[in-house]
């Protein structure tokens, strides 16, 4: 009894293991893979012109979308003739939003000012996406880290438009075979030595394609101009290789450009950048972000969990095979 007593006495005084701090449980974060490609989006450059917006719609062969105050644009019922998508979706994977306050008089000042800014798939080093997908049907590339998705392949669960930071992934609700949209960066044309649609059309350089290494030092370039400095912009292909070489322009910094490089850090980084001079908080880009993306954690906590179940699976395992030839042994008497 004594023993017994004491036995417990020992199992209630047992310190029990707290639980392991979320640091200890993320796994590394993952780095861009080599050749990463993605773009980078200058917002004092851009125009709000949209063609990209058109570029992006025709080369993936996209539907227009009209919103209610187009729907009689140029009094035309039911005639409409202006292609003006405010927001992604299923049918939009490339949007320009414009950002105005007070007067709106001045081009890139965040008081009585206005700014464009470019809304796609930033390819993220870590995609959430990816990490939540059961069935792979969401994949980044190894090489390229061009972020896809194999309509053949979903099943049309939509965790990856719950779990994009970005809002990015659509489903089309109306459509009963619906699929998943997203950017894909044009990877149909990057095969064929031709630069993503938006890239392409752009006439300003307001969004560049390029290797995401060359992209960053670009951006960290430009993040260091000053206003009344004159320098040059180039367009389509920073390097010049993909879609062909094409001039670029000089042009005067006239606005002061935010220190942060929006895509370098957020979440681990993503391979399409973008430079402002308004802060990006109030472009509405998601700022208040970790610097390691979610599937650090959340992919670190599933291994421990499936790690901690080996010890158990095996007990199980023996005890099992156990039961087995104890009634074998049983029949066969
Ligand atoms: S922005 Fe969203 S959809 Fe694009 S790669 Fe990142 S998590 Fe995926
Ligand atoms: S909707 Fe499709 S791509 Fe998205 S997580 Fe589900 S299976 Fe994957
Ligand atoms: S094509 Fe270039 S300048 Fe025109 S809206 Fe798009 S990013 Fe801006």
């Amino acid at each position: 009894m004594k023993g017994t007593a004491a036995a417990t006495a020992a199992a209630c005084t047992t310190v029990v293991a707290a639980p392991p701090e979320a640091n200890a449980l993320q796994r590394p974060p993952k780095p861009l893979p080599p050749e990463a490609v993605g773009l980078l989006y200058d917002s004092t450059l851009c125009i709000g012109c949209k063609a990209c917006v058109t570029a992006c719609k025709d080369v993936n062969h996209m539907p227009p979308e009209v919103g209610p105050e187009q729907q009689a644009w140029n009094g035309a019922p039911g005639n409409p003739t202006w292609d003006t998508p405010v927001e992604l979706s299923a049918k939009t994977l490339n949007v320009i939003k414009a950002y105005v306050h007070g007067t709106g008089a001045t081009k890139d000042a965040a008081e009585n000012g206005f700014a464009f800014i470019k809304r796609q798939c930033l390819h993220c080093a870590d995609p959430s996406c990816v990490s939540v997908c059961p069935v792979s049907a969401m994949t980044k590339d190894p090489q390229s880290g061009i972020v896809s998705h194999n309509p053949d392949a979903c099943i049309g669960c939509r965790y990856c438009v719950l779990s994009c930071p970005f809002g990015v992934p659509k489903y089309d609700y109306n459509d009963a075979f619906g699929e998943i949209k997203k950017c894909q960066l044009c990877k149909q044309r990057l095969a064929q030595n031709e630069l993503p649609g938006c890239a392409d059309v752009c006439p300003t350089g307001a969004t560049l394609f390029g290797r995401s290494d060359e992209l960053l030092k670009e951006a960290k370039r430009r993040t260091a101009l000053k206003p009344g400095e004159y320098t040059h912009f180039p367009r389509g292909d920073i390097a010049g290789k993909v879609g062909g070489a094409r001039s670029g322009h000089e042009k005067l910094v006239e606005a002061a450009y935010q220190t942060h490089i929006y895509g370098e850090k957020e979440l681990g980084g993503t391979q399409c950048l973008a430079v402002s001079a308004v802060p990006f908080d109030k472009l509405n880009l998601p700022t208040k972000v970790p610097e390691t993306g979610y599937p650090t954690l959340s992919e670190g906590i599933q291994h421990t969990l499936y790690a901690g179940m080996i010890g158990p699976a095996v007990v199980f395992g023996g005890l099992a095979y156990l039961a087995h030839r104890n009634t074998k042994d049983h029949t066969e008497e």
